[in-house]
C-alpha cells in the first residue's frame, strides 16, 4: 500500500471509529470501499457540476453556488446523482447467496450526512474533553481548544487549528492573528461574543504545522457537530484548511475565495486566514470585500471605523 492509500485508509478508519463512538457502527458496515472511491474526487463548485457528479462522489458535501439553478432540493439532487440502471440493462442473474461487500449507493453513507439528534455544544464538549486521544495531536497539546462564543451565533468563523497562544490559553484566535480577527469582527459591527470561533482540529499541531489528513479526519466530525448545533446563517472559513475540509475539495482557496456555497443549511464563504494577512497586508482589501458580503447576508452595517487595521 503506498502512502496515499495508507492515508486514505487511516481516514476511513477514523470515520468508522467515530461512527462507532456515536453508536452508528452498524450503519457503516461494509462501506470502506465507498469512502476510498469518494475521497479521490474533488467537489464540483457549481450546480451543473453537482447535477452531473459521478456516483462515486455523491456522498461528499456538495458546495453549490447560490444561483437560481442551484436551489433544487437535496432530495432532487441526490436522486439525480444516484446511478440509474435502465430496466433492459438489469442483469438477469440470480442473487448471490453472500452479498457483496458494498451493496448500497454511496450517497447514503457519508458522515457529512449524519446528524446527532438533540446535539448541543455542551454534549460535544463532554465527548471531546478533557482527554481525547483520537489522533496523534493529543501527544503534544497543552489542552483541547474547543471553541468560544455565542452558541446561537448567526456567524461562525472556522480556522485550521490552535497555535501556541491558543494552546496555552485554551481559546481560539487569541494571538496576533486573533487580534486581527477581533478587529475584523469589530469592523463588521460585531463583538467576539456575538459570533462563534472554532477550528478544524482542536489540538495544536507541533511547530504550528498544517494539520495532516488523518488528524483532520479524526477531529472534523466534532466541527460538523458544532456547526449543526449552532446552526448559523453564515460560516466563514478562515484559510485553506477549513475551506478544503468543509467543501471537501483539493482546489486552492484562491479558486473559490469570496464565493457562496450551500453547506448543511448555512451559507459558506471562504476568505484568507488572518495569519496570512499579517504576512500579506495587501490582501486585507480582498478579505474586507468578503466580509462585506457576509454583512449583507446578515443585514449588518459597517462600524464607523470600517477598515480592518
Ligand atoms: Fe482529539 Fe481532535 Fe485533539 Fe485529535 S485534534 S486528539 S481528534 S481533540
Amino acid at each position: 500500500m503506498d502512502s496515499k492509500s495508507a492515508g486514505k485508509s487511516l481516514r476511513a478508519e477514523s470515520w468508522l471509529r467515530y461512527a462507532d463512538d456515536l453508536g452508528l457502527g452498524p450503519f457503516y458496515l461494509h462501506r470502506g470501499v465507498a469512502h476510498h472511491a469518494r475521497d479521490e474526487e474533488p467537489v464540483a463548485a457549481s450546480a451543473a457540476g453537482a447535477a452531473t457528479a459521478a456516483p462515486a462522489i455523491a456522498a461528499a458535501p456538495q458546495p453549490i453556488a447560490l444561483s437560481a439553478a442551484s436551489r433544487a432540493s437535496d432530495a432532487d439532487a441526490k436522486a439525480a446523482e444516484r446511478p440509474q440502471i435502465p430496466a433492459q440493462q438489469t442483469p438477469a442473474v440470480e442473487k448471490p447467496a453472500v452479498p457483496p461487500a458494498f451493496v448500497a449507493p454511496v450517497s447514503s453513507v457519508s458522515l457529512f450526512e449524519v446528524r446527532v439528534e438533540n446535539d448541543s455544544l455542551e454534549r460535544i464538549r463532554t465527548d471531546i474533553t478533557p482527554n481525547c486521544t483520537r489522533c496523534k495531536l493529543h501527544k503534544a497539546r497543552t489542552q483541547i481548544v474547543f471553541g468560544v462564543g455565542n452558541p446561537k451565533a448567526e456567524l461562525v468563523f472556522v480556522g485550521e487549528g490552535p497555535g501556541r497562544d491558543e494552546d496555552l490559553q485554551g481559546e481560539p484566535f487569541v494571538g496576533r492573528a486573533g487580534k486581527l480577527l477581533t478587529d475584523m469582527i469589530g469592523a463588521m459591527s460585531l463583538r467576539r461574543q456575538d459570533v462563534y470561533i472554532c477550528n478544524v482540529v482542536k489540538c495544536r499541531p507541533p511547530e504550528n504545522r498544517l494539520p495532516e489528513n488523518d488528524e483532520i479526519a479524526a477531529c472534523s466530525p466534532f466541527l460538523l457537530r458544532q456547526l449543526d448545533a449552532i446552526h448559523p446563517k453564515v460560516i466563514c472559513c478562515l484559510g485553506a484548511c477549513s475551506a478544503k475540509t468543509l467543501l471537501n475539495t483539493t482546489q486552492g482557496i484562491s479558486r473559490f475565495r469570496g464565493e457562496w456555497f450551500d453547506f448543511r443549511g448555512a451559507k459558506l464563504i471562504a476568505t484568507y486566514h488572518p495569519a496570512y494577512l499579517l504576512r500579506n497586508p495587501a490582501a486585507k482589501a480582498e478579505v474586507w470585500k468578503d466580509l462585506q458580503k457576509v454583512m449583507a447576508v446578515l443585514g449588518l452595517q459597517p462600524a464607523k471605523r470600517s477598515k480592518t487595521s
